[in-house]
C-alpha cells in the first residue's frame, strides 16, 4: 500500500485543497503514525502498520527547524499563505503542543507575518485546558467531525477511546464560541463488510443540525484523494458535496468544498 508519510518536522510548502500553499508541520513521528483516530481513509494509513519508537520532536527542534525553513523561503522570496499543523497523526497529542504554538505564533510574525496558522486536528483532545487556549490562539482552527451518528464515527473514524462521545464533541466545539471551523470528510464504500455512506439524508439532517448547533465560522466539505488503506471507498462526486454545502450555506455559514 503506498501511503503519505512526512520525514521532516517542517515540510513544503505544498499546494493545499483547502488552505492554498502550506508549509506543514509533523509533530508526529518521521517514520510511523500516531493518532487518537484510525480513519479508514487516513492517507497515513492504518496505526496498527505505522507504530514507531521514535521520540516526538522536542519543542526546541521544532522551533529551531521551522526557523531555519522560514529563513530560507524568504531568501528564495517565496511566499507562504498558512503553517499547517498536520502530519502524521493528531498534532495536540504533542505533549508542548501549547508551547510550540506560541513559538510559531512568535516567528510567522516575525518572518511572514501575513501567514495565517492552522491545526488540522480530530478534536478528541481539545478538552485539555492547555490544548484549548492554544487552539484559540490560532487563525484556523479546524476539527474534524465525520458524522453526528456515533455508530458512523465509530466505523469511519475508529476514535481509540471508548469514552469518546458526540454529546462531548459538541459541547468542546461550543467552547469555542464559533472561532472554529469544522471539517467533515464524506466517503461511500463499504469496510468490513459494512456499508460506509455519511452522505444519506440522515447522516446529513443529523451532521446539519450539529453544524447549527456548534455554529463553526466556516464548514470545510471534503472527499478523498488519494489512496485509502481502506481500498473499497469512493471519492463523492463533486455535485453532491455541493448540493450538501448550498444547505450549510443556508444557514448563514460559510463553506469550502475540496471536491
Ligand atoms: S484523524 Fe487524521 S491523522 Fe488521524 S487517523 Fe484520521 S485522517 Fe489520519
Amino acid at each position: 500500500m503506498s501511503t503519505i508519510l512526512f520525514h521532516e518536522i517542517v515540510f513544503g510548502p505544498i499546494h493545499s485543497r483547502r488552505l492554498g500553499s502550506s508549509l506543514g508541520m509533523n509533530l508526529l513521528p518521521y517514520d510511523g503514525k500516531l493518532c487518537s483516530f484510525d480513519c479508514i481513509y487516513c492517507e497515513c494509513g492504518y496505526n496498527e502498520n505505522f507504530r514507531t519508537k521514535t521520540k516526538l520532536p522536542a519543542r526546541e527542534n521544532v522551533k529551531a527547524a521551522l526557523e531555519d525553513k522560514l529563513l530560507q523561503l524568504q531568501k528564495e522570496n517565496t511566499s507562504i499563505d498558512v503553517i499547517t499543523f498536520a502530519g502524521n497523526g493528531e498534532p495536540t497529542l504533542h505533549p508542548q503542543f501549547a508551547e510550540i504554538i506560541d513559538d510559531t505564533i512568535e516567528l510567522r510574525d516575525r518572518y511572514y507575518p501575513n501567514a495565517k496558522i492552522s491545526v488540522l486536528s480530530n478534536a478528541m483532545h481539545a478538552g485539555k485546558k492547555a490544548v484549548f487556549d492554544a487552539l484559540k490562539k490560532v487563525d484556523n482552527n479546524i476539527l474534524k467531525l465525520d458524522s453526528a451518528n456515533p455508530d458512523t464515527v465509530r466505523l469511519i473514524d475508529r476514535p481509540n477511546a471508548p469514552s469518546y462521545t458526540i454529546d462531548k464533541q459538541i459541547e468542546l466545539f461550543k467552547r469555542f464560541e464559533g472561532n472554529f471551523i469544522m471539517q467533515t470528510m464524506f466517503v461511500r464504500g463499504s469496510h468490513k463488510g459494512k456499508t460506509v455512506d455519511n452522505t444519506t439524508e440522515d447522516e446529513v439532517s443529523a451532521w446539519l443540525e450539529v453544524v447549527k448547533e456548534t455554529n463553526p465560522k466556516e464548514v470545510m466539505i471534503y472527499t478523498i484523494d488519494r489512496e485509502t488503506p481502506e481500498k473499497n471507498l469512493e471519492k463523492v462526486p463533486l455535485e453532491d458535496l455541493k448540493r450538501i454545502g448550498e444547505r450549510v450555506e443556508k444557514s448563514g455559514i460559510k463553506v469550502n468544498i475540496a471536491g
